[in-house]
């Protein structure tokens, strides 16, 4: 079943308002299974609407328009569908009864512009709407169907929620669905890919989805089902076997963070931790205490950007700077040690490396970052050499850093 998403208005094409219409149904569309492959915006025109409409009715087997259904002169939506599927508006008394009573219960009197939204396209069926005046409208027929709802993206959220995801799942006739996200970090998409080919999908009705997201790509493994069971039992079935080839990349199933992963080691083991951060100016700070009552295990952070910083709070020995320089394995260990013992941590985790643009060298490249993790059994340190932006390097250095951490925590 392959989808289309139309989004209308002048508002979407001239880039004043950020399309977010799309993305919502995109991703509610693929939890249930259903592949997207047009995306088309249109503006306030109705030749324009109508084309769209008419080439996504022939290519697609469902269609999902948003925008332009209210009440004022430029929401055309509903002509352009008359026209498009060579229908009339017909008035609807209920519907008008209905908007009235909604207004007078407001203690308001319906504006006379409000009215128009009682004509709806004959022998359309009507989505309704719990939280707003303009419904959605439906065509169906065996082979595809068209919707469309209005703009708002509270609205448009609660009709495709309430009504157009169970109405897709019906009219596939499989109404269960399984779904499970496996969360990796430290491997690139296409090593992911790679390593897992030969048990991508599998079997009709099953799909495994490539989420790159900046700590990490997830992955979705989705089976729909007339029976529960069954499609609980493929995705445990492809879950193991994905853990079999990549297990050491992933931080968790399900839905936790690496900083909630972590913060979880740590608070179940009754551990607390220091960073002492360089390239990451205070990043790995900021992702350990996103997490919610962090404070049980997080102590507290020294950003020792400069080198004298390094030396006179978190006592590296200027001669280890000297040999062997800011970004290396002796520095961050010495890093991570001295934090630890400055600040009563148990754990000491520490970052030095070349964020970039500037400052790499053949045998120090940019991207080039130490991890350090200092316990009360010793401290041991690991190079990884990150590609991409400055941004990217210093958050990827973070997330690399925690879950080192809870690699250490786990013992692997
Ligand atoms: P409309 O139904 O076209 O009158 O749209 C009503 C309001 O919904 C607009 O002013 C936008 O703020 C918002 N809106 C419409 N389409 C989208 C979209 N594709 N993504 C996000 N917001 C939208
Ligand atoms: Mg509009």
């Amino acid at each position: 079943m392959n989808a289309e998403i139309i989004t209308i208005g002048e508002e979407i094409i001239s880039g004043h308002t950020l399309d977010t219409n799309s993305a919502y149904i995109a991703s509610k569309l693929s939890e249930i299974g259903i592949a997207v492959r047009y995306r088309v915006s249109v503006g306030d025109r109705v030749e324009d609407i109508e084309e769209a409409i008419l080439a996504a009715w022939n290519r697609s087997a469902v269609t999902i328009a948003t925008g332009g259904l209210g009440p004022t002169t430029d929401d055309i939506t509903k002509k352009a569908i008359c026209n498009a599927f060579d229908r009339k508006l017909v008035f609807h008394d209920d519907l008008l009864k209905l908007l009235e009573n909604r207004f007078r219960n407001l203690n308001r009197k319906l504006p006379a512009m409000a009215q128009n939204q009682a004509l709806q396209p004959q022998g359309a069926e009507l989505l309704d709407n719990p939280i707003g005046s303009a419904l959605g409208i439906l065509f169906q027929e065996d082979e595809r169907c068209f919707i469309s709802l209005p703009g708002v993206p509270s609205e448009m959220e609660a009709i495709i929620d309430q009504s157009v995801l169970p109405l897709l799942l019906k009219r596939e006739g499989r109404k269960h669905i399984e779904i499970r996200r496996i969360r990796t970090t430290g491997i690139t998409e296409s090593e992911l890919a790679q390593a897992i080919a030969d048990l991508e999908p599998i079997r009709e009705n099953m799909w495994l989805a490539y989420l790159p997201g900046h700590q990490g790509t997830d992955l979705r493994v989705v089976c729909r089902s007339e029976n529960e069971a069954e499609a609980k039992a493929e995705v445990d079935k492809l879950s193991e076997a994905i853990v079999g080839r990549v297990g050491e990349f992933i931080y968790t199933i399900g839905d936790q963070t690496i900083s909630e992963v972590v913060g979880s080691l740590l608070k179940n083991g009754g551990k607390t931790i220091a960073t002492a951060e360089s390239c990451t100016g205070g990043l790995m700070a900021k992702y350990l205490t996103d997490v919610p009552g962090s404070s049980e295990y997080y102590r507290g952070s020294v950003v020792a950007y400069s080198n004298e910083i390094k030396q006179s709070v978190l006592k590296v020995p200027p001669e280890m700077l000297e040999q062997y320089g800011a970004v290396s394995a002796q520095v961050a260990e010495a890093m991570a040690t001295g934090v630890r013992s400055l600040i009563g941590a148990d754990f000491g985790l520490s970052s030095t490396g070349i964020a970039g643009p500037d400052g790499g060298t053949p045998e120090k490249p940019v991207g080039l970052v130490y991890i350090g993790c200092a316990q009360a059994s010793g401290v041991v340190s690991k190079k990884v050499n990150l590609f991409g932006t400055r941004h990217r390097v210093r958050e990827r250095s973070a997330t690399m850093a925690l879950d080192i951490l809870r690699k250490i925590m786990i013992g692997r």
